[in-house]
């Protein structure tokens, strides 16, 4: 008898053996928790994404801001594709991990002595304003040799604006400046990133930096890269309709229809008005059921919006430019699992509390929630369900709850007890992660499967086992 909706994970084999047996890891984790990175997993998955660009002239460069961890560049370095860095300290780690500049790619909002660093370096700067673009040209003045820049044109939709990208105006100063400074402004191409999976919102972004194409040619520009940024999603769940079950139990306890799910009645986004849920729930993200591999194929197949019914694919190769994308979390889809141990339990008003020796930060920014049922190690799936619980953190703050809603698991967990929540290598593990309360920030493992078992080495450490 099953007492509540459940999230399993999707898991990839490699974490499905190491959740499976009772592995040093694990045994480290009950004594305290520790992040798990599975670089073999990202490798896999750019191995999809490369499967869908085989015909397509194209480079990738990895999103390092998803992930704090070297490992992952290292990864990177391996599978011969760069890395997207967004600060000093991101653009450090890709050099010592062996990515050299020509494979490296600055984003996001620069210092001015960061915009100085890319440009010395001779590194592509994806430019987000003409404040950039401006000291970019300064200083490649001064150094007699151009800076190598794509631009970055705004995602804003006429209901929702990005605060990064140039829109209209500040697209024409920079084209100007281009068109003024040609020794020292090479301008590789155009660039987007859409904060959004959304394949609609994709394409009509596509369709419009295209068109700027064309304008740049008439005025005698040759560039010859279009940059799509990330966007392509993760899998998180392994029964597609689990999402769907929980979110309609969740509404139905909201509104009295069913067992109330949520932690003093959060609608965790969702709003009751007259008696009716409305809204758009902070966990839209756990319902997407398309791998990035997928979508990445629909991207370069459905016909784009003004293109005379061509495909991105079709556009690419009439029209000679190379496809640069910058995945982050499809990359990292799957590839971390952070293992946590149980501390206490307690009992609070009706409900049953599972304290674990980690706090919120550690698996989610403060306005998201983890939607992903832990795995409770050692126990099997028996069918039966155990009564639901609230998982809290180990902070000495009432707001630090690990779940607002309540989980339920094989059976009822107990201290010493391990749950693993997979898949939070993406944005989750470290995005927020803070050592309030002189807790440490939790060790990372990187884990290697090798056919005669796994191998694990601490982040920072040459070589190890545990
Ligand atoms: C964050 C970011 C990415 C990576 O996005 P994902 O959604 O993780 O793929 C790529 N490009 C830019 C400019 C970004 O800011």
């Amino acid at each position: 008898m099953s007492l509540g909706p459940t999230l399993h994970p999707r898991c990839h084999p490699l974490v499905e053996r190491l959740l499976a047996q009772d592995s040093g890891v694990i045994r480290w984790a009950a004594q305290g928790s520790v992040n798990v990175l599975l670089p073999q997993v990202f490798a896999e998955n750019l191995e999809r994404l490369r499967e869908v660009l085989r015909k397509v002239d194209h480079r990738i460069f990895f999103a390092h801001k998803a992930n704090r961890a070297p490992v992952f560049v290292t990864a990177a370095e391996r599978a011969g594709i760069g890395v997207d860095v967004a600060s000093e300290a991101e653009l450090r780690t890709a050099l010592q991990a062996g990515i050299n500049h020509g494979r490296l790619e600055g984003s996001g909002p620069k210092s001015g002595e960061f915009v100085r660093t890319l440009v010395d370096s001779d590194i592509v700067l994806n430019v987000d304003s003409v404040w950039e673009l401006v000291r970019a040209a300064q200083r490649a003045r001064s150094l007699r040799r151009p800076a190598r820049v794509l631009l970055r044109c705004s995602s804003s939709t006429p209901g929702r604006t990005s605060r990064f990208g140039m829109d209209e105006e500040a697209y024409r100063q920079a084209i100007g400046l281009v068109l003024a400074d040609p020794d020292h402004l090479d301008l590789l191409g155009l660039s987007f990133h859409l904060d959004s999976v959304d394949l609609g919102e994709r394409l009509g972004c596509l369709a419009r930096v295209l068109t700027r194409f064309e304008d740049l040619h008439r005025l005698g520009l040759s560039p010859r890269v279009l940059n799509a940024g990330g966007g392509l999603p993760q899998v998180f769940l392994r029964e597609p309709g689990d999402f769907d079950t929980y979110t309609n139990a969740l509404r139905a306890g909201l509104i009295g229809a069913g067992p109330a799910l949520t932690w003093n009645g959060t609608g965790l986004g969702y709003q009751v008005r007259d008696g009716v849920v409305q809204g758009v729930p902070v966990v839209q993200k756990f319902a997407n059921r398309v791998t990035a591999a997928e979508e990445l194929e629909r991207t370069l197949t459905a016909p784009l919006p003004g293109q005379g019914g061509r495909s991105l694919a079709r556009v690419l190769e009439d029209t000679m430019l190379q496809l640069w994308l910058e995945p982050g979390k499809a990359l990292l889809d799957g590839a971390g699992v952070t293992v946590a141990g149980v501390q206490s339990v307690s009992v609070a008003g009706p409900h049953r509390l599972v304290v674990l020796n980690l706090g919120r930060d550690r698996l989610s920014p403060a306005d998201q929630e983890f939607f992903v049922d832990p795995v409770l190690i050692g126990a099997h799936a028996s069918g039966v369900v155990a009564e639901g619980v609230f998982l809290a953190g180990n902070l000495c703050l009432e707001r630090d709850m690990i779940t607002h809603r309540k989980v339920f698991l094989p059976r009822a967990p107990e201290p010493g007890d391990v749950l693993a929540f997979v898949n939070t290598a993406a944005y989750q593990m470290d995005l927020s992660a803070a050592p309030a309360l002189g807790h440490p920030l939790l060790p990372k493992l990187e884990v290697v499967f090798s056919g005669q078992g796994f191998t694990a080495t601490p982040e920072g450490a040459d070589h190890g086992r545990v």
